[in-house]
């Protein structure tokens, strides 16, 4: 239909004579007097017409008796910007029983008393028709609105790939000149400042881009069983830096055994991160993060409290919109746009989950409560089966060079019941092993110095290095590496990011079958 056509529809008043020859009287008044008008002979065929477009509706109260409920669906089914103009022509007297249906029912409604003067009619019919035209400018502004998200979520998008195009060849140059080999202090503090700068600003361009793939609904998650216990730990891994930057103290509370959700690891991860690294932001130096999860019936509930700069309670209701920044004359909002927890409550969205914020006002602490469904425990996986209790009663040894990652998967492993104890090289590892006679070892493998692979020839030429379980954790699962492992006497041979269901069944499973 062409605009034209559709002009024209919204322009007519409906008419439902209560008799053919009343209808073809107040039709001939009304379109002298300039008003398009369109004789509807049953209630059915009126309801058909408005949806096709109408100003107004004239119908006598005898109708509303006989179809009311096809009338009042009509009324309850209109976009939000339209409350169509109902008049109705009512019976000499007393108010009637239709009447009062009609005001409780249809909305928009003026009663004519019948006989109606020729004068009355017409201004209340004018009034309605301005009062519709008045709805129609809403709706073109809605309509110009929409189409100027549209634009906007395009132009971000477009904006996020030009600005990406350029960064990466700039963030390659700087490593080119980190690699250039001048050893010149300033010249390292300055490449330096580069790249962490560069680095932040492929943060901001990835939000943007990502926030406007959701928006645009082109982002799909993977809907596979995940533990959650592994996706904190992945999440940990991500946010450690800003956490240890800030010297706060992380708390990790998750319930014995697996809690399994259907989801995205990449996307539940960075859901955790976000909510983790927003909690290190906003929270002093040397403050408290707690991450908990657990289970209540059918849903998997993930809590991350901090005692840092909270929010009021006025702006709890907004920080998931997007661009959102409670104060923006905060020193510490210069570091997003205000769309992590936009895609925080967007990717919880795509998996059936949801997301809430309190505080008790400023000063006291922010808390974000995640929700999932878990999965239904039919669902096939591999941790179900096993059921594990967690690491209880048991010693490991994690030894890295990396301290952020020691740090994590020793908070984490303790918080699932081990014992655990940390080495940053190989010198070090050993000494510990000697004293701490762990059940199991994880062992990175690319170490300055003494590297893993020496490491756990070592310990197996000790007198109590025969009975450990020795596992490689690394970056790298080619062949080759994990023959190399085999030959340097581990057990076994894990890729990072660590998964703590395989680590379970390494550590706590195989050891309850072989015992
Ligand atoms: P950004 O951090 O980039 O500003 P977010 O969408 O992640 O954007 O957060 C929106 C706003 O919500 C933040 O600017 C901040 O004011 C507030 N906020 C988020 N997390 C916390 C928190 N843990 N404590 C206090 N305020 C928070």
């Amino acid at each position: 239909m062409t605009t034209d056509e559709q002009l024209r529809l919204d322009r007519r008043l409906l008419l439902l004579p209560p008799t053919p020859k009343d209808g073809a009287v107040t039709q001939d008044l009304l379109q002298r007097a300039g008003v398009e008008t369109e004789l509807c002979s049953t209630v059915r065929a009126l309801v058909t017409e408005v949806q096709r477009g109408a100003a107004a509706v004239l119908l006598p109260e005898e109708s509303i008796a006989t179809a009311s409920l096809e009338l009042s669906a009509m009324v309850s089914q209109q976009a939000p910007w339209s409350d169509l103009p109902v008049m109705v022509l009512t019976r000499p007297g007393a108010d009637s029983a239709e009447a009062s249906l009609a005001m409780s029912e249809l909305g928009n409604v003026t009663l004519l008393e019948r006989p109606v003067r020729m004068a009355t009619l017409l201004s209340t019919v004018r009034t309605a028709l301005r009062a519709r035209e008045r709805q129609y400018q809403i709706r073109r502004q809605l309509a110009e609105l929409r189409e100027a998200d549209r634009r906007k979520d395009e132009f971000l998008a477009t904006l996020g790939h030009e600005l990406r195009n350029p960064l990466s060849p700039i963030l390659t140059c700087v490593e080119l000149l980190k690699r250039g080999g001048v050893e010149n202090p300033e010249f390292e503090r300055t490449v330096a400042v580069m790249q962490r700068q560069a680095g932040h600003l492929v943060r901001l361009v990835d939000d943007l881009l990502e926030v406007s793939r959701i928006t645009r609904g082109l982002i799909e998650v993977q809907h596979e069983p995940v533990d959650l216990a592994d996706i904190v730990a992945a999440a940990l891994e991500t946010s450690r830096p800003i956490i240890e930057a800030s010297e706060h103290h992380l708390r990790l509370e998750i319930a014995p055994g697996p809690t399994i959700v259907r989801g995205d690891n990449v996307r539940l991860t960075q859901v955790l991160a976000n909510l983790l690294n927003n909690a290190a932001k906003y929270t002093d130096p040397g403050g408290t993060i707690e991450v908990a999860v657990r289970r209540t019936n059918a849903t998997a509930l993930i809590t991350i409290r901090d005692n840092g700069i909270g929010i009021d309670p006025q702006s709890l209701s907004s920080v998931f919109d997007m661009f959102t920044q409670v104060s923006r004359s905060d020193r510490r909002t210069q570091g997003g746009l205000g769309i992590g927890l936009t895609l925080v409550r967007s990717l919880l969205a795509l998996h059936g989950g949801s997301v809430t914020a309190s505080s008790e006002g400023p000063g006291r602490g922010s808390t974000f409560e995640v929700r999932l469904p878990l999965a239904p425990s039919e669902a096939p996986n591999r941790n179900a089966a096993h059921g594990h209790k967690g690491f209880a009663g048991r010693r490991v040894l994690v030894v890295d060079d990396n301290q952020d990652a020691t740090e994590t998967l020793q908070t984490l492993l303790e918080a699932l019941g081990a014992t655990v104890v940390s080495a940053a090289n190989g010198r070090e590892a050993l000494s510990q092993f000697e004293r701490f006679q762990p059940d199991a070892v994880l062992l990175d493998i690319g170490m300055p110095g003494m590297d893993g692979y020496e490491v756990a020839r070592r310990i197996r030429a000790l007198a109590a290095g025969g009975a450990t379980r020795l596992i490689a954790l690394t970056g790298w699962g080619q062949q080759e590496d994990v023959r190399r492992c085999f030959e340097a006497g581990f057990n076994h041979h894990l890729v990072k990011p660590l998964d703590v269901d395989k680590l379970w069944e390494i550590v706590v499973g195989a050891s309850a079958t072989t015992h």
